[in-house]
């Protein structure tokens, strides 16, 4: 069974599917893994009628500790301040720093077919007092939480350590202060210079109460207190928050001793590693998740993180590579298994599942979906680069009927992304050009080389459809009648029409040709030799 249909069956009644993020810069594309992850759950959930909400909150009270993307002179004053207080450096409209980088976050959603219920801004869920009961248990219990902090994590506090990071009332850093003494309505904090090394506070002190948006939870409670806020019952958790005594592991057990609740059900997942490196968002390398989306449709970004199980690592090494045809020819093998046709290879289990799952929006027809005509991808990027070529026509041609709207629409989202693909991705194996003039080096084709080639010519004389799998065909057997291996025959094609001796699928090479130009070369081809002695 499919690992969210698994999970599906083990909950009864209504659920709430929850996760959030720390908008702290430029998202890569790899932190989409959570998110589709939660569409998944939420879709198999729903898929056996249980009624399901999903949440989706930015954690806007973290404080700024990561100065990548400031202006120099924005970096003093910005560094420990709330990131819902932080400007926004893009100046773009958006009232803070952590409105405009989730912004540009979350606007990936709707596309990838992920779609919360309720969208929420932990600033305003503390601003609202509402998590104000949370923390005052929290800081009853600070006993209880230091304890866990110990017990869990091995990490001392000092004794009168509180769970609570207040914002200083003079200079607004909330990640600078350490609060003491709790007397059941305050606190006393200290705004200090040195309490972190990324930003430094102002000397403050005093006592102020923590509520209604003066303060937050530490990290760790905080997720513990949204829990209980929202009724959480399944979150999953990203593997870096998910070791043995991180992070998970804290928040689990402040929920059951400090407010008394079991927590959610876990799905703990992998990383994305992106070239061999795992993707971050604080070191800055990798691609933004809105760049990755324009290079991968929705359908196939969503295969990337749905094809392994969410405990295994994905390696996907998308420069230089053909990583991204190779994730299109799954995705298709994957609609043609669906579509009830035979397929080379393994598939994988629940094949149906995954391909239904890796759809953007169900469709009414899921085998109609399936059996949509999807050009190759790595053929289609070799017809965008064929001067002159009616791509439109050429597909048609392939699939020998018109394409539907919707195959259409797979064609247009595939056309820009082989571009996308071509311009910034492909391996220089992937670039061809079709050579006006016949190349010298046909001139060192063999004797069984140039049969076929003359062979070839004949064969296509009149030949009948002009597709790429008809002419494939005619390679093949051009080559077989002469007791010729088909890969110099191949190499024999690639010569005289790429000046190369490799390329994109030979058929497809000959069908994005006009008839007569490929009859006319393939002759000149094999003349090449006779004629330059
Ligand atoms: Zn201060």
């Amino acid at each position: 069974m499919f690992w969210a249909d698994e999970l599906a069956a083990r909950v009864s009644g209504p659920q709430v599917v929850n996760d959030s993020k720390t908008p702290s810069g430029t998202v890569h594309v790899g932190s989409l893994r959570g998110p589709v992850l939660l569409d998944v759950i939420v879709r198999a959930l729903r898929d056996r009628g249980i009624p399901t909400e999903l949440r989706y909150g930015v954690d806007d009270m973290d404080p700024m500790d990561a100065q990548a993307l400031l202006t120099p002179d924005a970096v003093e004053r910005a560094m420990g301040v709330p990131l819902s207080r932080v400007p926004d450096p893009a100046e773009d409209g958006h009232p803070s720093y952590a409105r405009h980088f989730a912004g540009l976050f979350v606007a990936t959603f709707d596309g990838l077919g992920i779609h919360p219920d309720v969208y929420y801004w932990m600033s305003e869920e503390y601003g609202s007092g509402r998590m104000d009961p949370f923390i005052r248990s929290a800081l009853d219990g600070a006993a209880a939480i230091r304890e866990i902090y110990r017990r869990v994590s091995h990490v001392e506090r000092p004794p009168g350590w509180l769970p609570v990071h207040v914002i200083c009332p003079e200079c607004g850093r909330i990640g600078t202060t350490l609060a003491t003494d709790w007397d059941g309505e305050t606190v006393a904090f200290a705004c200090r210079a040195d309490l972190v090394d990324w930003a430094t506070g102002c000397g403050a002190t005093g006592r102020l109460a923590p509520f209604s948006g003066s303060a937050k939870l530490p990290w760790n409670v905080d997720w513990a207190a949204k829990w209980s806020l929202f009724g959480v019952t399944i979150e999953p958790c990203g593997k870096d928050l998910a070791t043995a005594g991180g992070s998970r592991d804290r928040a689990d057990a402040v929920a059951r001793e400090v407010f008394r609740r079991d927590p959610p059900l876990r799905v703990d997942y992998e990383f994305l590693n992106l070239g061999g490196r795992k993707m971050s968002t604080s070191k800055g390398y990798g691609a933004a998740a809105h760049e990755v989306a324009e290079v991968l449709p929705p359908e196939e970004l969503r295969l990337l993180f749905l094809r392994p199980r969410p405990n295994q690592a994905i390696e996907f090494d998308p420069v230089g590579t053909d990583a991204i045809p190779r994730l299109f020819d799954e995705a298709d093998r994957l609609a043609a298994a669906t579509a009830g046709r035979e397929v080379r290879g393994e598939l994988p289990a629940d094949h149906e599942r995954l391909f239904a799952m890796s759809l953007v929006e169900r469709p009414d027809d899921l085998l109609a979906e399936a059996a949509a005509f999807r050009q190759p991808f790595a053929h289609l990027a070799f017809l965008l680069q064929v001067p002159g070529i009616d791509v439109l026509a050429r597909v048609e041609a392939e699939k020998g009927s018109p394409l539907t709207p919707r195959e259409r629409e797979l064609l247009g989202q595939r056309i820009a992304s082989a571009r996308a693909w071509l311009e910034s991705y492909a391996p220089e194996s992937a670039r061809v050009a079709v050579q006006e003039r016949l190349p010298d080096a046909a001139a060192s084709l063999d004797d069984a080389q140039r049969s076929v080639l003359v062979g070839l010519a004949e064969a296509l004389e009149d030949q009948q459809p002009w597709t790429g799998d008809a002419l494939q065909a005619a390679v093949f057997e051009a080559a077989r009648i002469r007791g010729v291996p088909a890969g110099r025959a191949f190499a024999a094609l690639y010569t005289a029409f790429l000046d190369r001796t490799n390329g994109p699928r030979a058929g497809w090479l000959l069908a994005s040709l006009d008839p007569a130009f490929v009859r006319e070369r393939l002759r000149a081809a094999a003349g090449a030799g006779t004629l330059s002695t």
